[in-house]
This record gives structure tokens, sequence and C-alpha cells, in this order.
């Protein structure tokens, strides 16, 4: 996706940025890890087609992007979710700057976000996460990434890692906002194997869309680590529900973490 000189010359643009990752870090050159999915990523800027933008279909990006901004922002202030994860990122020693660690850019279609983990780098797709509530998910969806990387030393080309991850963003996160009942592929009786089956296929979604393995491949790393990372409810503390008080819960608890 990305030749050499484009490399340095995107170094030297963003020098403050990127210097430490793009010397050391051989994975950037990886077309295998879904930054394909980013065209806007590393100075691959959008192509803009004359004739969408002649009809309207393109030329709208600024527009999106401040509209994203706003949201990143109104979220950063407002969500509980969100305030407790940039929290815990704080006291984990890795803390966030809105406008250094989460960008709002123009993405490929089927994406609504991305975790950057070489410019340790939230993405947010302005073109398709439009609403507070989509970009407060993805929010909370990919700076649990970022939580495990500073956490966990997170190496993303490690499948088992990444099926960790994932499992535990869609675990936290899509799961329990979405609630499987919505889905309409669950009884009440059986909420907690529903619930992990939403896990499991929604990890699964994500390890293929990040890495270009095959689904049993996927599903394999998935059930190594099932267990372990299903359980694993940091730094939340507790599934949360939609429709409930969950997620002020987990707010007002983060003390008892040391969160805030
Ligand atoms: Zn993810």
């Amino acid at each position: 996706m990305i030749g050499k000189n484009e490399k340095t010359e995107k170094k030297k643009k963003d020098e403050n940025d990127i210097a430490e990752n793009v010397s050391t870090n051989e994975s950037i050159d990886d077309h295998s890890w879904g930054m394909d999915l980013y065209p806007e990523r590393r100075g691959a800027k959008l192509k803009r087609s004359w004739f969408k933008t002649m009809i309207g279909l393109e030329g709208r990006e600024s527009l999106d992007n401040v509209r994203c901004e706003t949201n990143v922002y109104y979220c950063i202030k407002n969500s509980p979710i969100v305030k407790l994860m940039v929290a815990a990122l704080k006291s984990s020693g890795c803390e966030i700057d809105i406008r250094r660690h989460i960008s709002c850019e123009v993405c490929g279609p089927y994406v609504t976000g991305g975790y950057d983990a070489e410019l340790n780098q939230v993405v947010i797709c302005q073109n398709s996460a439009v609403s507070k509530g989509a970009v407060q998910a993805n929010l909370l969806h990919e700076m649990i990434h970022m939580f495990d990387y500073c956490r966990n030393k997170l190496d993303l080309k490690n499948i088992d890692h990444l099926a960790c991850t994932e499992i535990r963003a869609a675990s936290i996160g899509h799961c329990s906002f979405l609630g499987s009942l919505v889905h309409g592929y669950s009884s009440f009786t059986n909420i907690k194997a529903t619930h992990q089956n939403c896990v499991k296929s929604k990890a699964k979604l994500s390890v293929l869309a990040a890495h270009k393995v095959t689904p049993e491949e996927a599903e394999a790393a998935i059930e190594r680590v099932f267990t372990k990372c299903y359980n694993d409810l940091e730094p939340i503390g507790r599934r949360i529900r939609r429709n409930s008080d969950d997620m002020t819960k987990a707010y007002a608890e983060a003390y008892l973490y040391g969160y805030t």
C-alpha cells in the first residue's frame, strides 16, 4: 500500500507522530493487516472522482470530518463509558490526547473504525460512524484495543493476541450494547450462552477483517483464548448492557479500580 519513498516523505511530515515506529517496525509494509481499509492512513490521500463530486456523492468529506470530531469531543466530555476508558488509559500510563490519538477519517466500505497500533491511534470512520451512538460504540471498542496494547504489549501479528483483544472488545462493547436479544437468535433462558455466541461471531468477523486468515484459523484462535479473554473485564469491571444503568455504574465504580 505504501512504498519506501512515500514512507520517508510521511516521516518528514509527521516526525512527532511516527518517527519511533517507522524505522523499527517492519510491519508497516505488511498489506495483510487491514490497513488498506483506511485509505487515508499514512498519506495515501483519498482519490476524488470528478463525476461523483459533480453529482454530490463526494466532496462532503470536510463536513463529515467536522461532524465526526464534534461527536468524538461530545463522547469524551459526556459519555460515562468513554470517560472511564480515558481514565483507565491514563492510570495505566497511556494518557490520551484526543488530537493526537483519535483521528476522524474516510474509510473503505464495511468498516466503522480501527486501531492503528503502530501510531497508537484510534480511527473513527467519518463516512460510516455518523451518529453519536456509533461514535461512542467505536470509541469504546477501539479504546479497549488501545488499553490492551498499553497494558499487555499486544502483538497484533500474533493471531491469539488479536483474537483475545477482539473477544474483549466484542464482549464489553458490541454484544453488550446491542444486546444479543435484539438480534433475535436468543431466548431469555439462555442469555449467557447467547452473549458468548455473539462475542464469538463478532470477534471472528473482526479477526477476519484485520488479518488474512481462513475462517477456520480465526475460529481456532478464538477458541484457544476464549475463556481467559472473555472473563477478563478490565477496565470496565462489568459488561455493559443496553438499556440498563450499567454504563453509569461502571463509571461510578471506576474508583474501586484506581481509574479516577
Ligand atoms: Zn476490534
